[in-house]
C-alpha cells in the first residue's frame, strides 16, 4: 500500500506565492507517484485573498485540506495546527514561498524509507540574498543559544523536515504554550539526517519578519530552552556583593588611617548608575521568565480555528 505524506503549509498573506507553490508541488507529485500526498494549508489570519485561493484549491483537489484561523496567531501556531490535523505516515512543514525546494522531498523520503532515519531535515549553508546585518545577528544568536541551552540548535536549520509519525507524536505530546519549534524538533531526539542546500529567495510576496520580530523570537527561543540567564544574573549579583564587601573594608581602613576628606562623588554617581543598570537588567531577565510562566499557566488556546475545508464542503 502507498504511504501518505502530509505537507503542512502555514500561509500568511501568500496570495501571490500560493498558486506558484501549488503548481511546483503538483509537478513534483508526478515525479513521486509512489506516495500519496496530503496538503494542509493553514491560513494564519491573512488579510488578502489567501483563504479564497485555499477554498478553491480544496474544492478541485481532494488532497488539499485547509484550516483557517480567526486571526493571525503566528507561524508557530499555524505549524502546530497543521501538524495536529495531519494524517500522513510522514509529515513535513513547508513554507509557501518556495524557499523550501520541492525537489528535496524525494531525497528526504528516501532518507527515511531506505536509509532508516526518523527525520530528514534541511539546513541552508549560505544566507545569500539576506541583509548582511541579519545574517550577522543570526550567527550570534546560534552561538549564544547553543552556549546557554543543552538542546542543540543547528545553525541554518529550517522547519522544512520530513519526519515519521512516531517522531511527530513525540513533538505533539509537548503541550507548551510558548512553542519554539526548532528547539522542540531537536529536544525529542531521534536520528536526524541533514541535507544542505544554498539559500533560495522567496518567489513572490514579502518576508513577514521584521528585525524586531526576529529579536523577540530569538529571546523566546532562549527563554523556552534555557534557564541559564537566571543563573547568570544570580552570579552577577554575587560578584557585585563580593566587590562591594571588599570596597567597604578598604574604605573603613582608609578612613581610620587617613581621616575622611569628602571627595569622589563623580565616581559614586557612576557606580550607582552602573549597579542600578545591572539590577534592572537582572530584574528584566527574571520578569521575562515570569511572563512566560504567566502565559503558560493561563492555558489559553494556541490557535482558534474559524473554518476548515469540511465546513465548506457541507455548505
Ligand atoms: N507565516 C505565518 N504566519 C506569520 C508569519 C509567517 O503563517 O505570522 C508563514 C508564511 O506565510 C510563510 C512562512 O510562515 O509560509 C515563512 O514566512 P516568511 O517567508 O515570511 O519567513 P522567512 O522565510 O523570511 O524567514
Ligand atoms: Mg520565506
Amino acid at each position: 500500500m502507498k504511504k501518505k505524506m502530509s505537507i503542512v503549509v502555514p500561509c500568511y498573506n501568500e496570495e501571490e506565492a500560493l498558486p506558484l507553490y501549488y503548481e511546483a508541488m503538483k509537478k513534483n507529485e508526478k515525479k513521486m507517484d509512489y506516495v500519496n500526498f496530503e496538503y494542509i494549508f493553514v491560513n494564519d489570519g491573512s488579510k488578502d485573498k489567501t483563504l479564497d485561493i485555499l477554498r478553491e484549491l480544496a474544492q478541485k483537489d481532494k488532497n488539499v485540506r485547509y484550516i483557517s484561523f480567526s486571526r493571525n496567531f503566528g507561524k508557530e501556531a499555524a505549524m502546530l495546527a497543521g501538524l495536529e490535523y495531519s494524517t500522513g505516515d510522514f509529515i513535513t512543514p513547508m513554507d509557501a514561498d518556495l524557499q523550501d525546494p520541492p525537489e528535496v522531498l524525494e531525497k528526504m523520503y528516501k532518507g527515511i524509507v531506505e536509509e532508516g532515519y526518523d527525520c530528514v531535515g534541511t539546513r541552508r549553508v549560505t544566507r545569500k540574498g539576506e541583509p548582511p546585518i541579519r545574517s550577522f545577528f543570526a550567527r550570534c544568536f546560534y552561538k549564544i543559544i547553543n552556549k546557554l541551552s543543552s538542546t542543540e540548535m543547528v545553525d541554518g536549520a529550517r522547519d522544512f523536515r520530513l519526519m515519521t509519525r512516531q517522531m511527530l507524536n513525540s513533538i505533539l505530546s509537548m503541550k507548551e504554550y510558548n512553542r519554539y519549534s526548532k528547539g522542540l524538533f531537536s529536544f525529542v531526539g531521534y536520528k536526524t539526517k541533514w541535507l544542505e542546500y544554498e539559500n533560495v529567495e522567496r518567489v513572490a510576496g514579502k518576508t513577514k519578519w521584521s528585525f524586531f520580530k526576529l529579536l523577540i523570537y530569538a529571546i523566546d527561543g532562549i527563554v523556552a530552552f534555557s534557564t541559564k540567564p537566571l543563573i547568570i544574573s544570580a552570579l552577577i549579583g554575587l560578584l557585585f556583593f563580593l566587590i562591594s564587601f571588599i570596597m567597604i573594608i578598604v574604605i573603613i581602613v582608609k578612613t581610620l588611617a587617613f581621616g575622611d576628606p569628602v571627595s569622589g562623588w563623580p565616581s559614586l554617581v557612576c557606580i550607582i548608575f552602573f549597579v542600578s543598570g545591572i539590577q534592572l537588567f537582572c530584574t528584566g531577565i527574571m520578569g521575562t521568565y515570569l511572563a512566560k510562566t504567566y502565559l503558560e499557566t493561563k492555558g489559553r488556546p494556541i490557535y482558534i480555528v474559524k473554518e476548515t475545508e469540511r465546513d465548506n464542503n457541507e455548505k
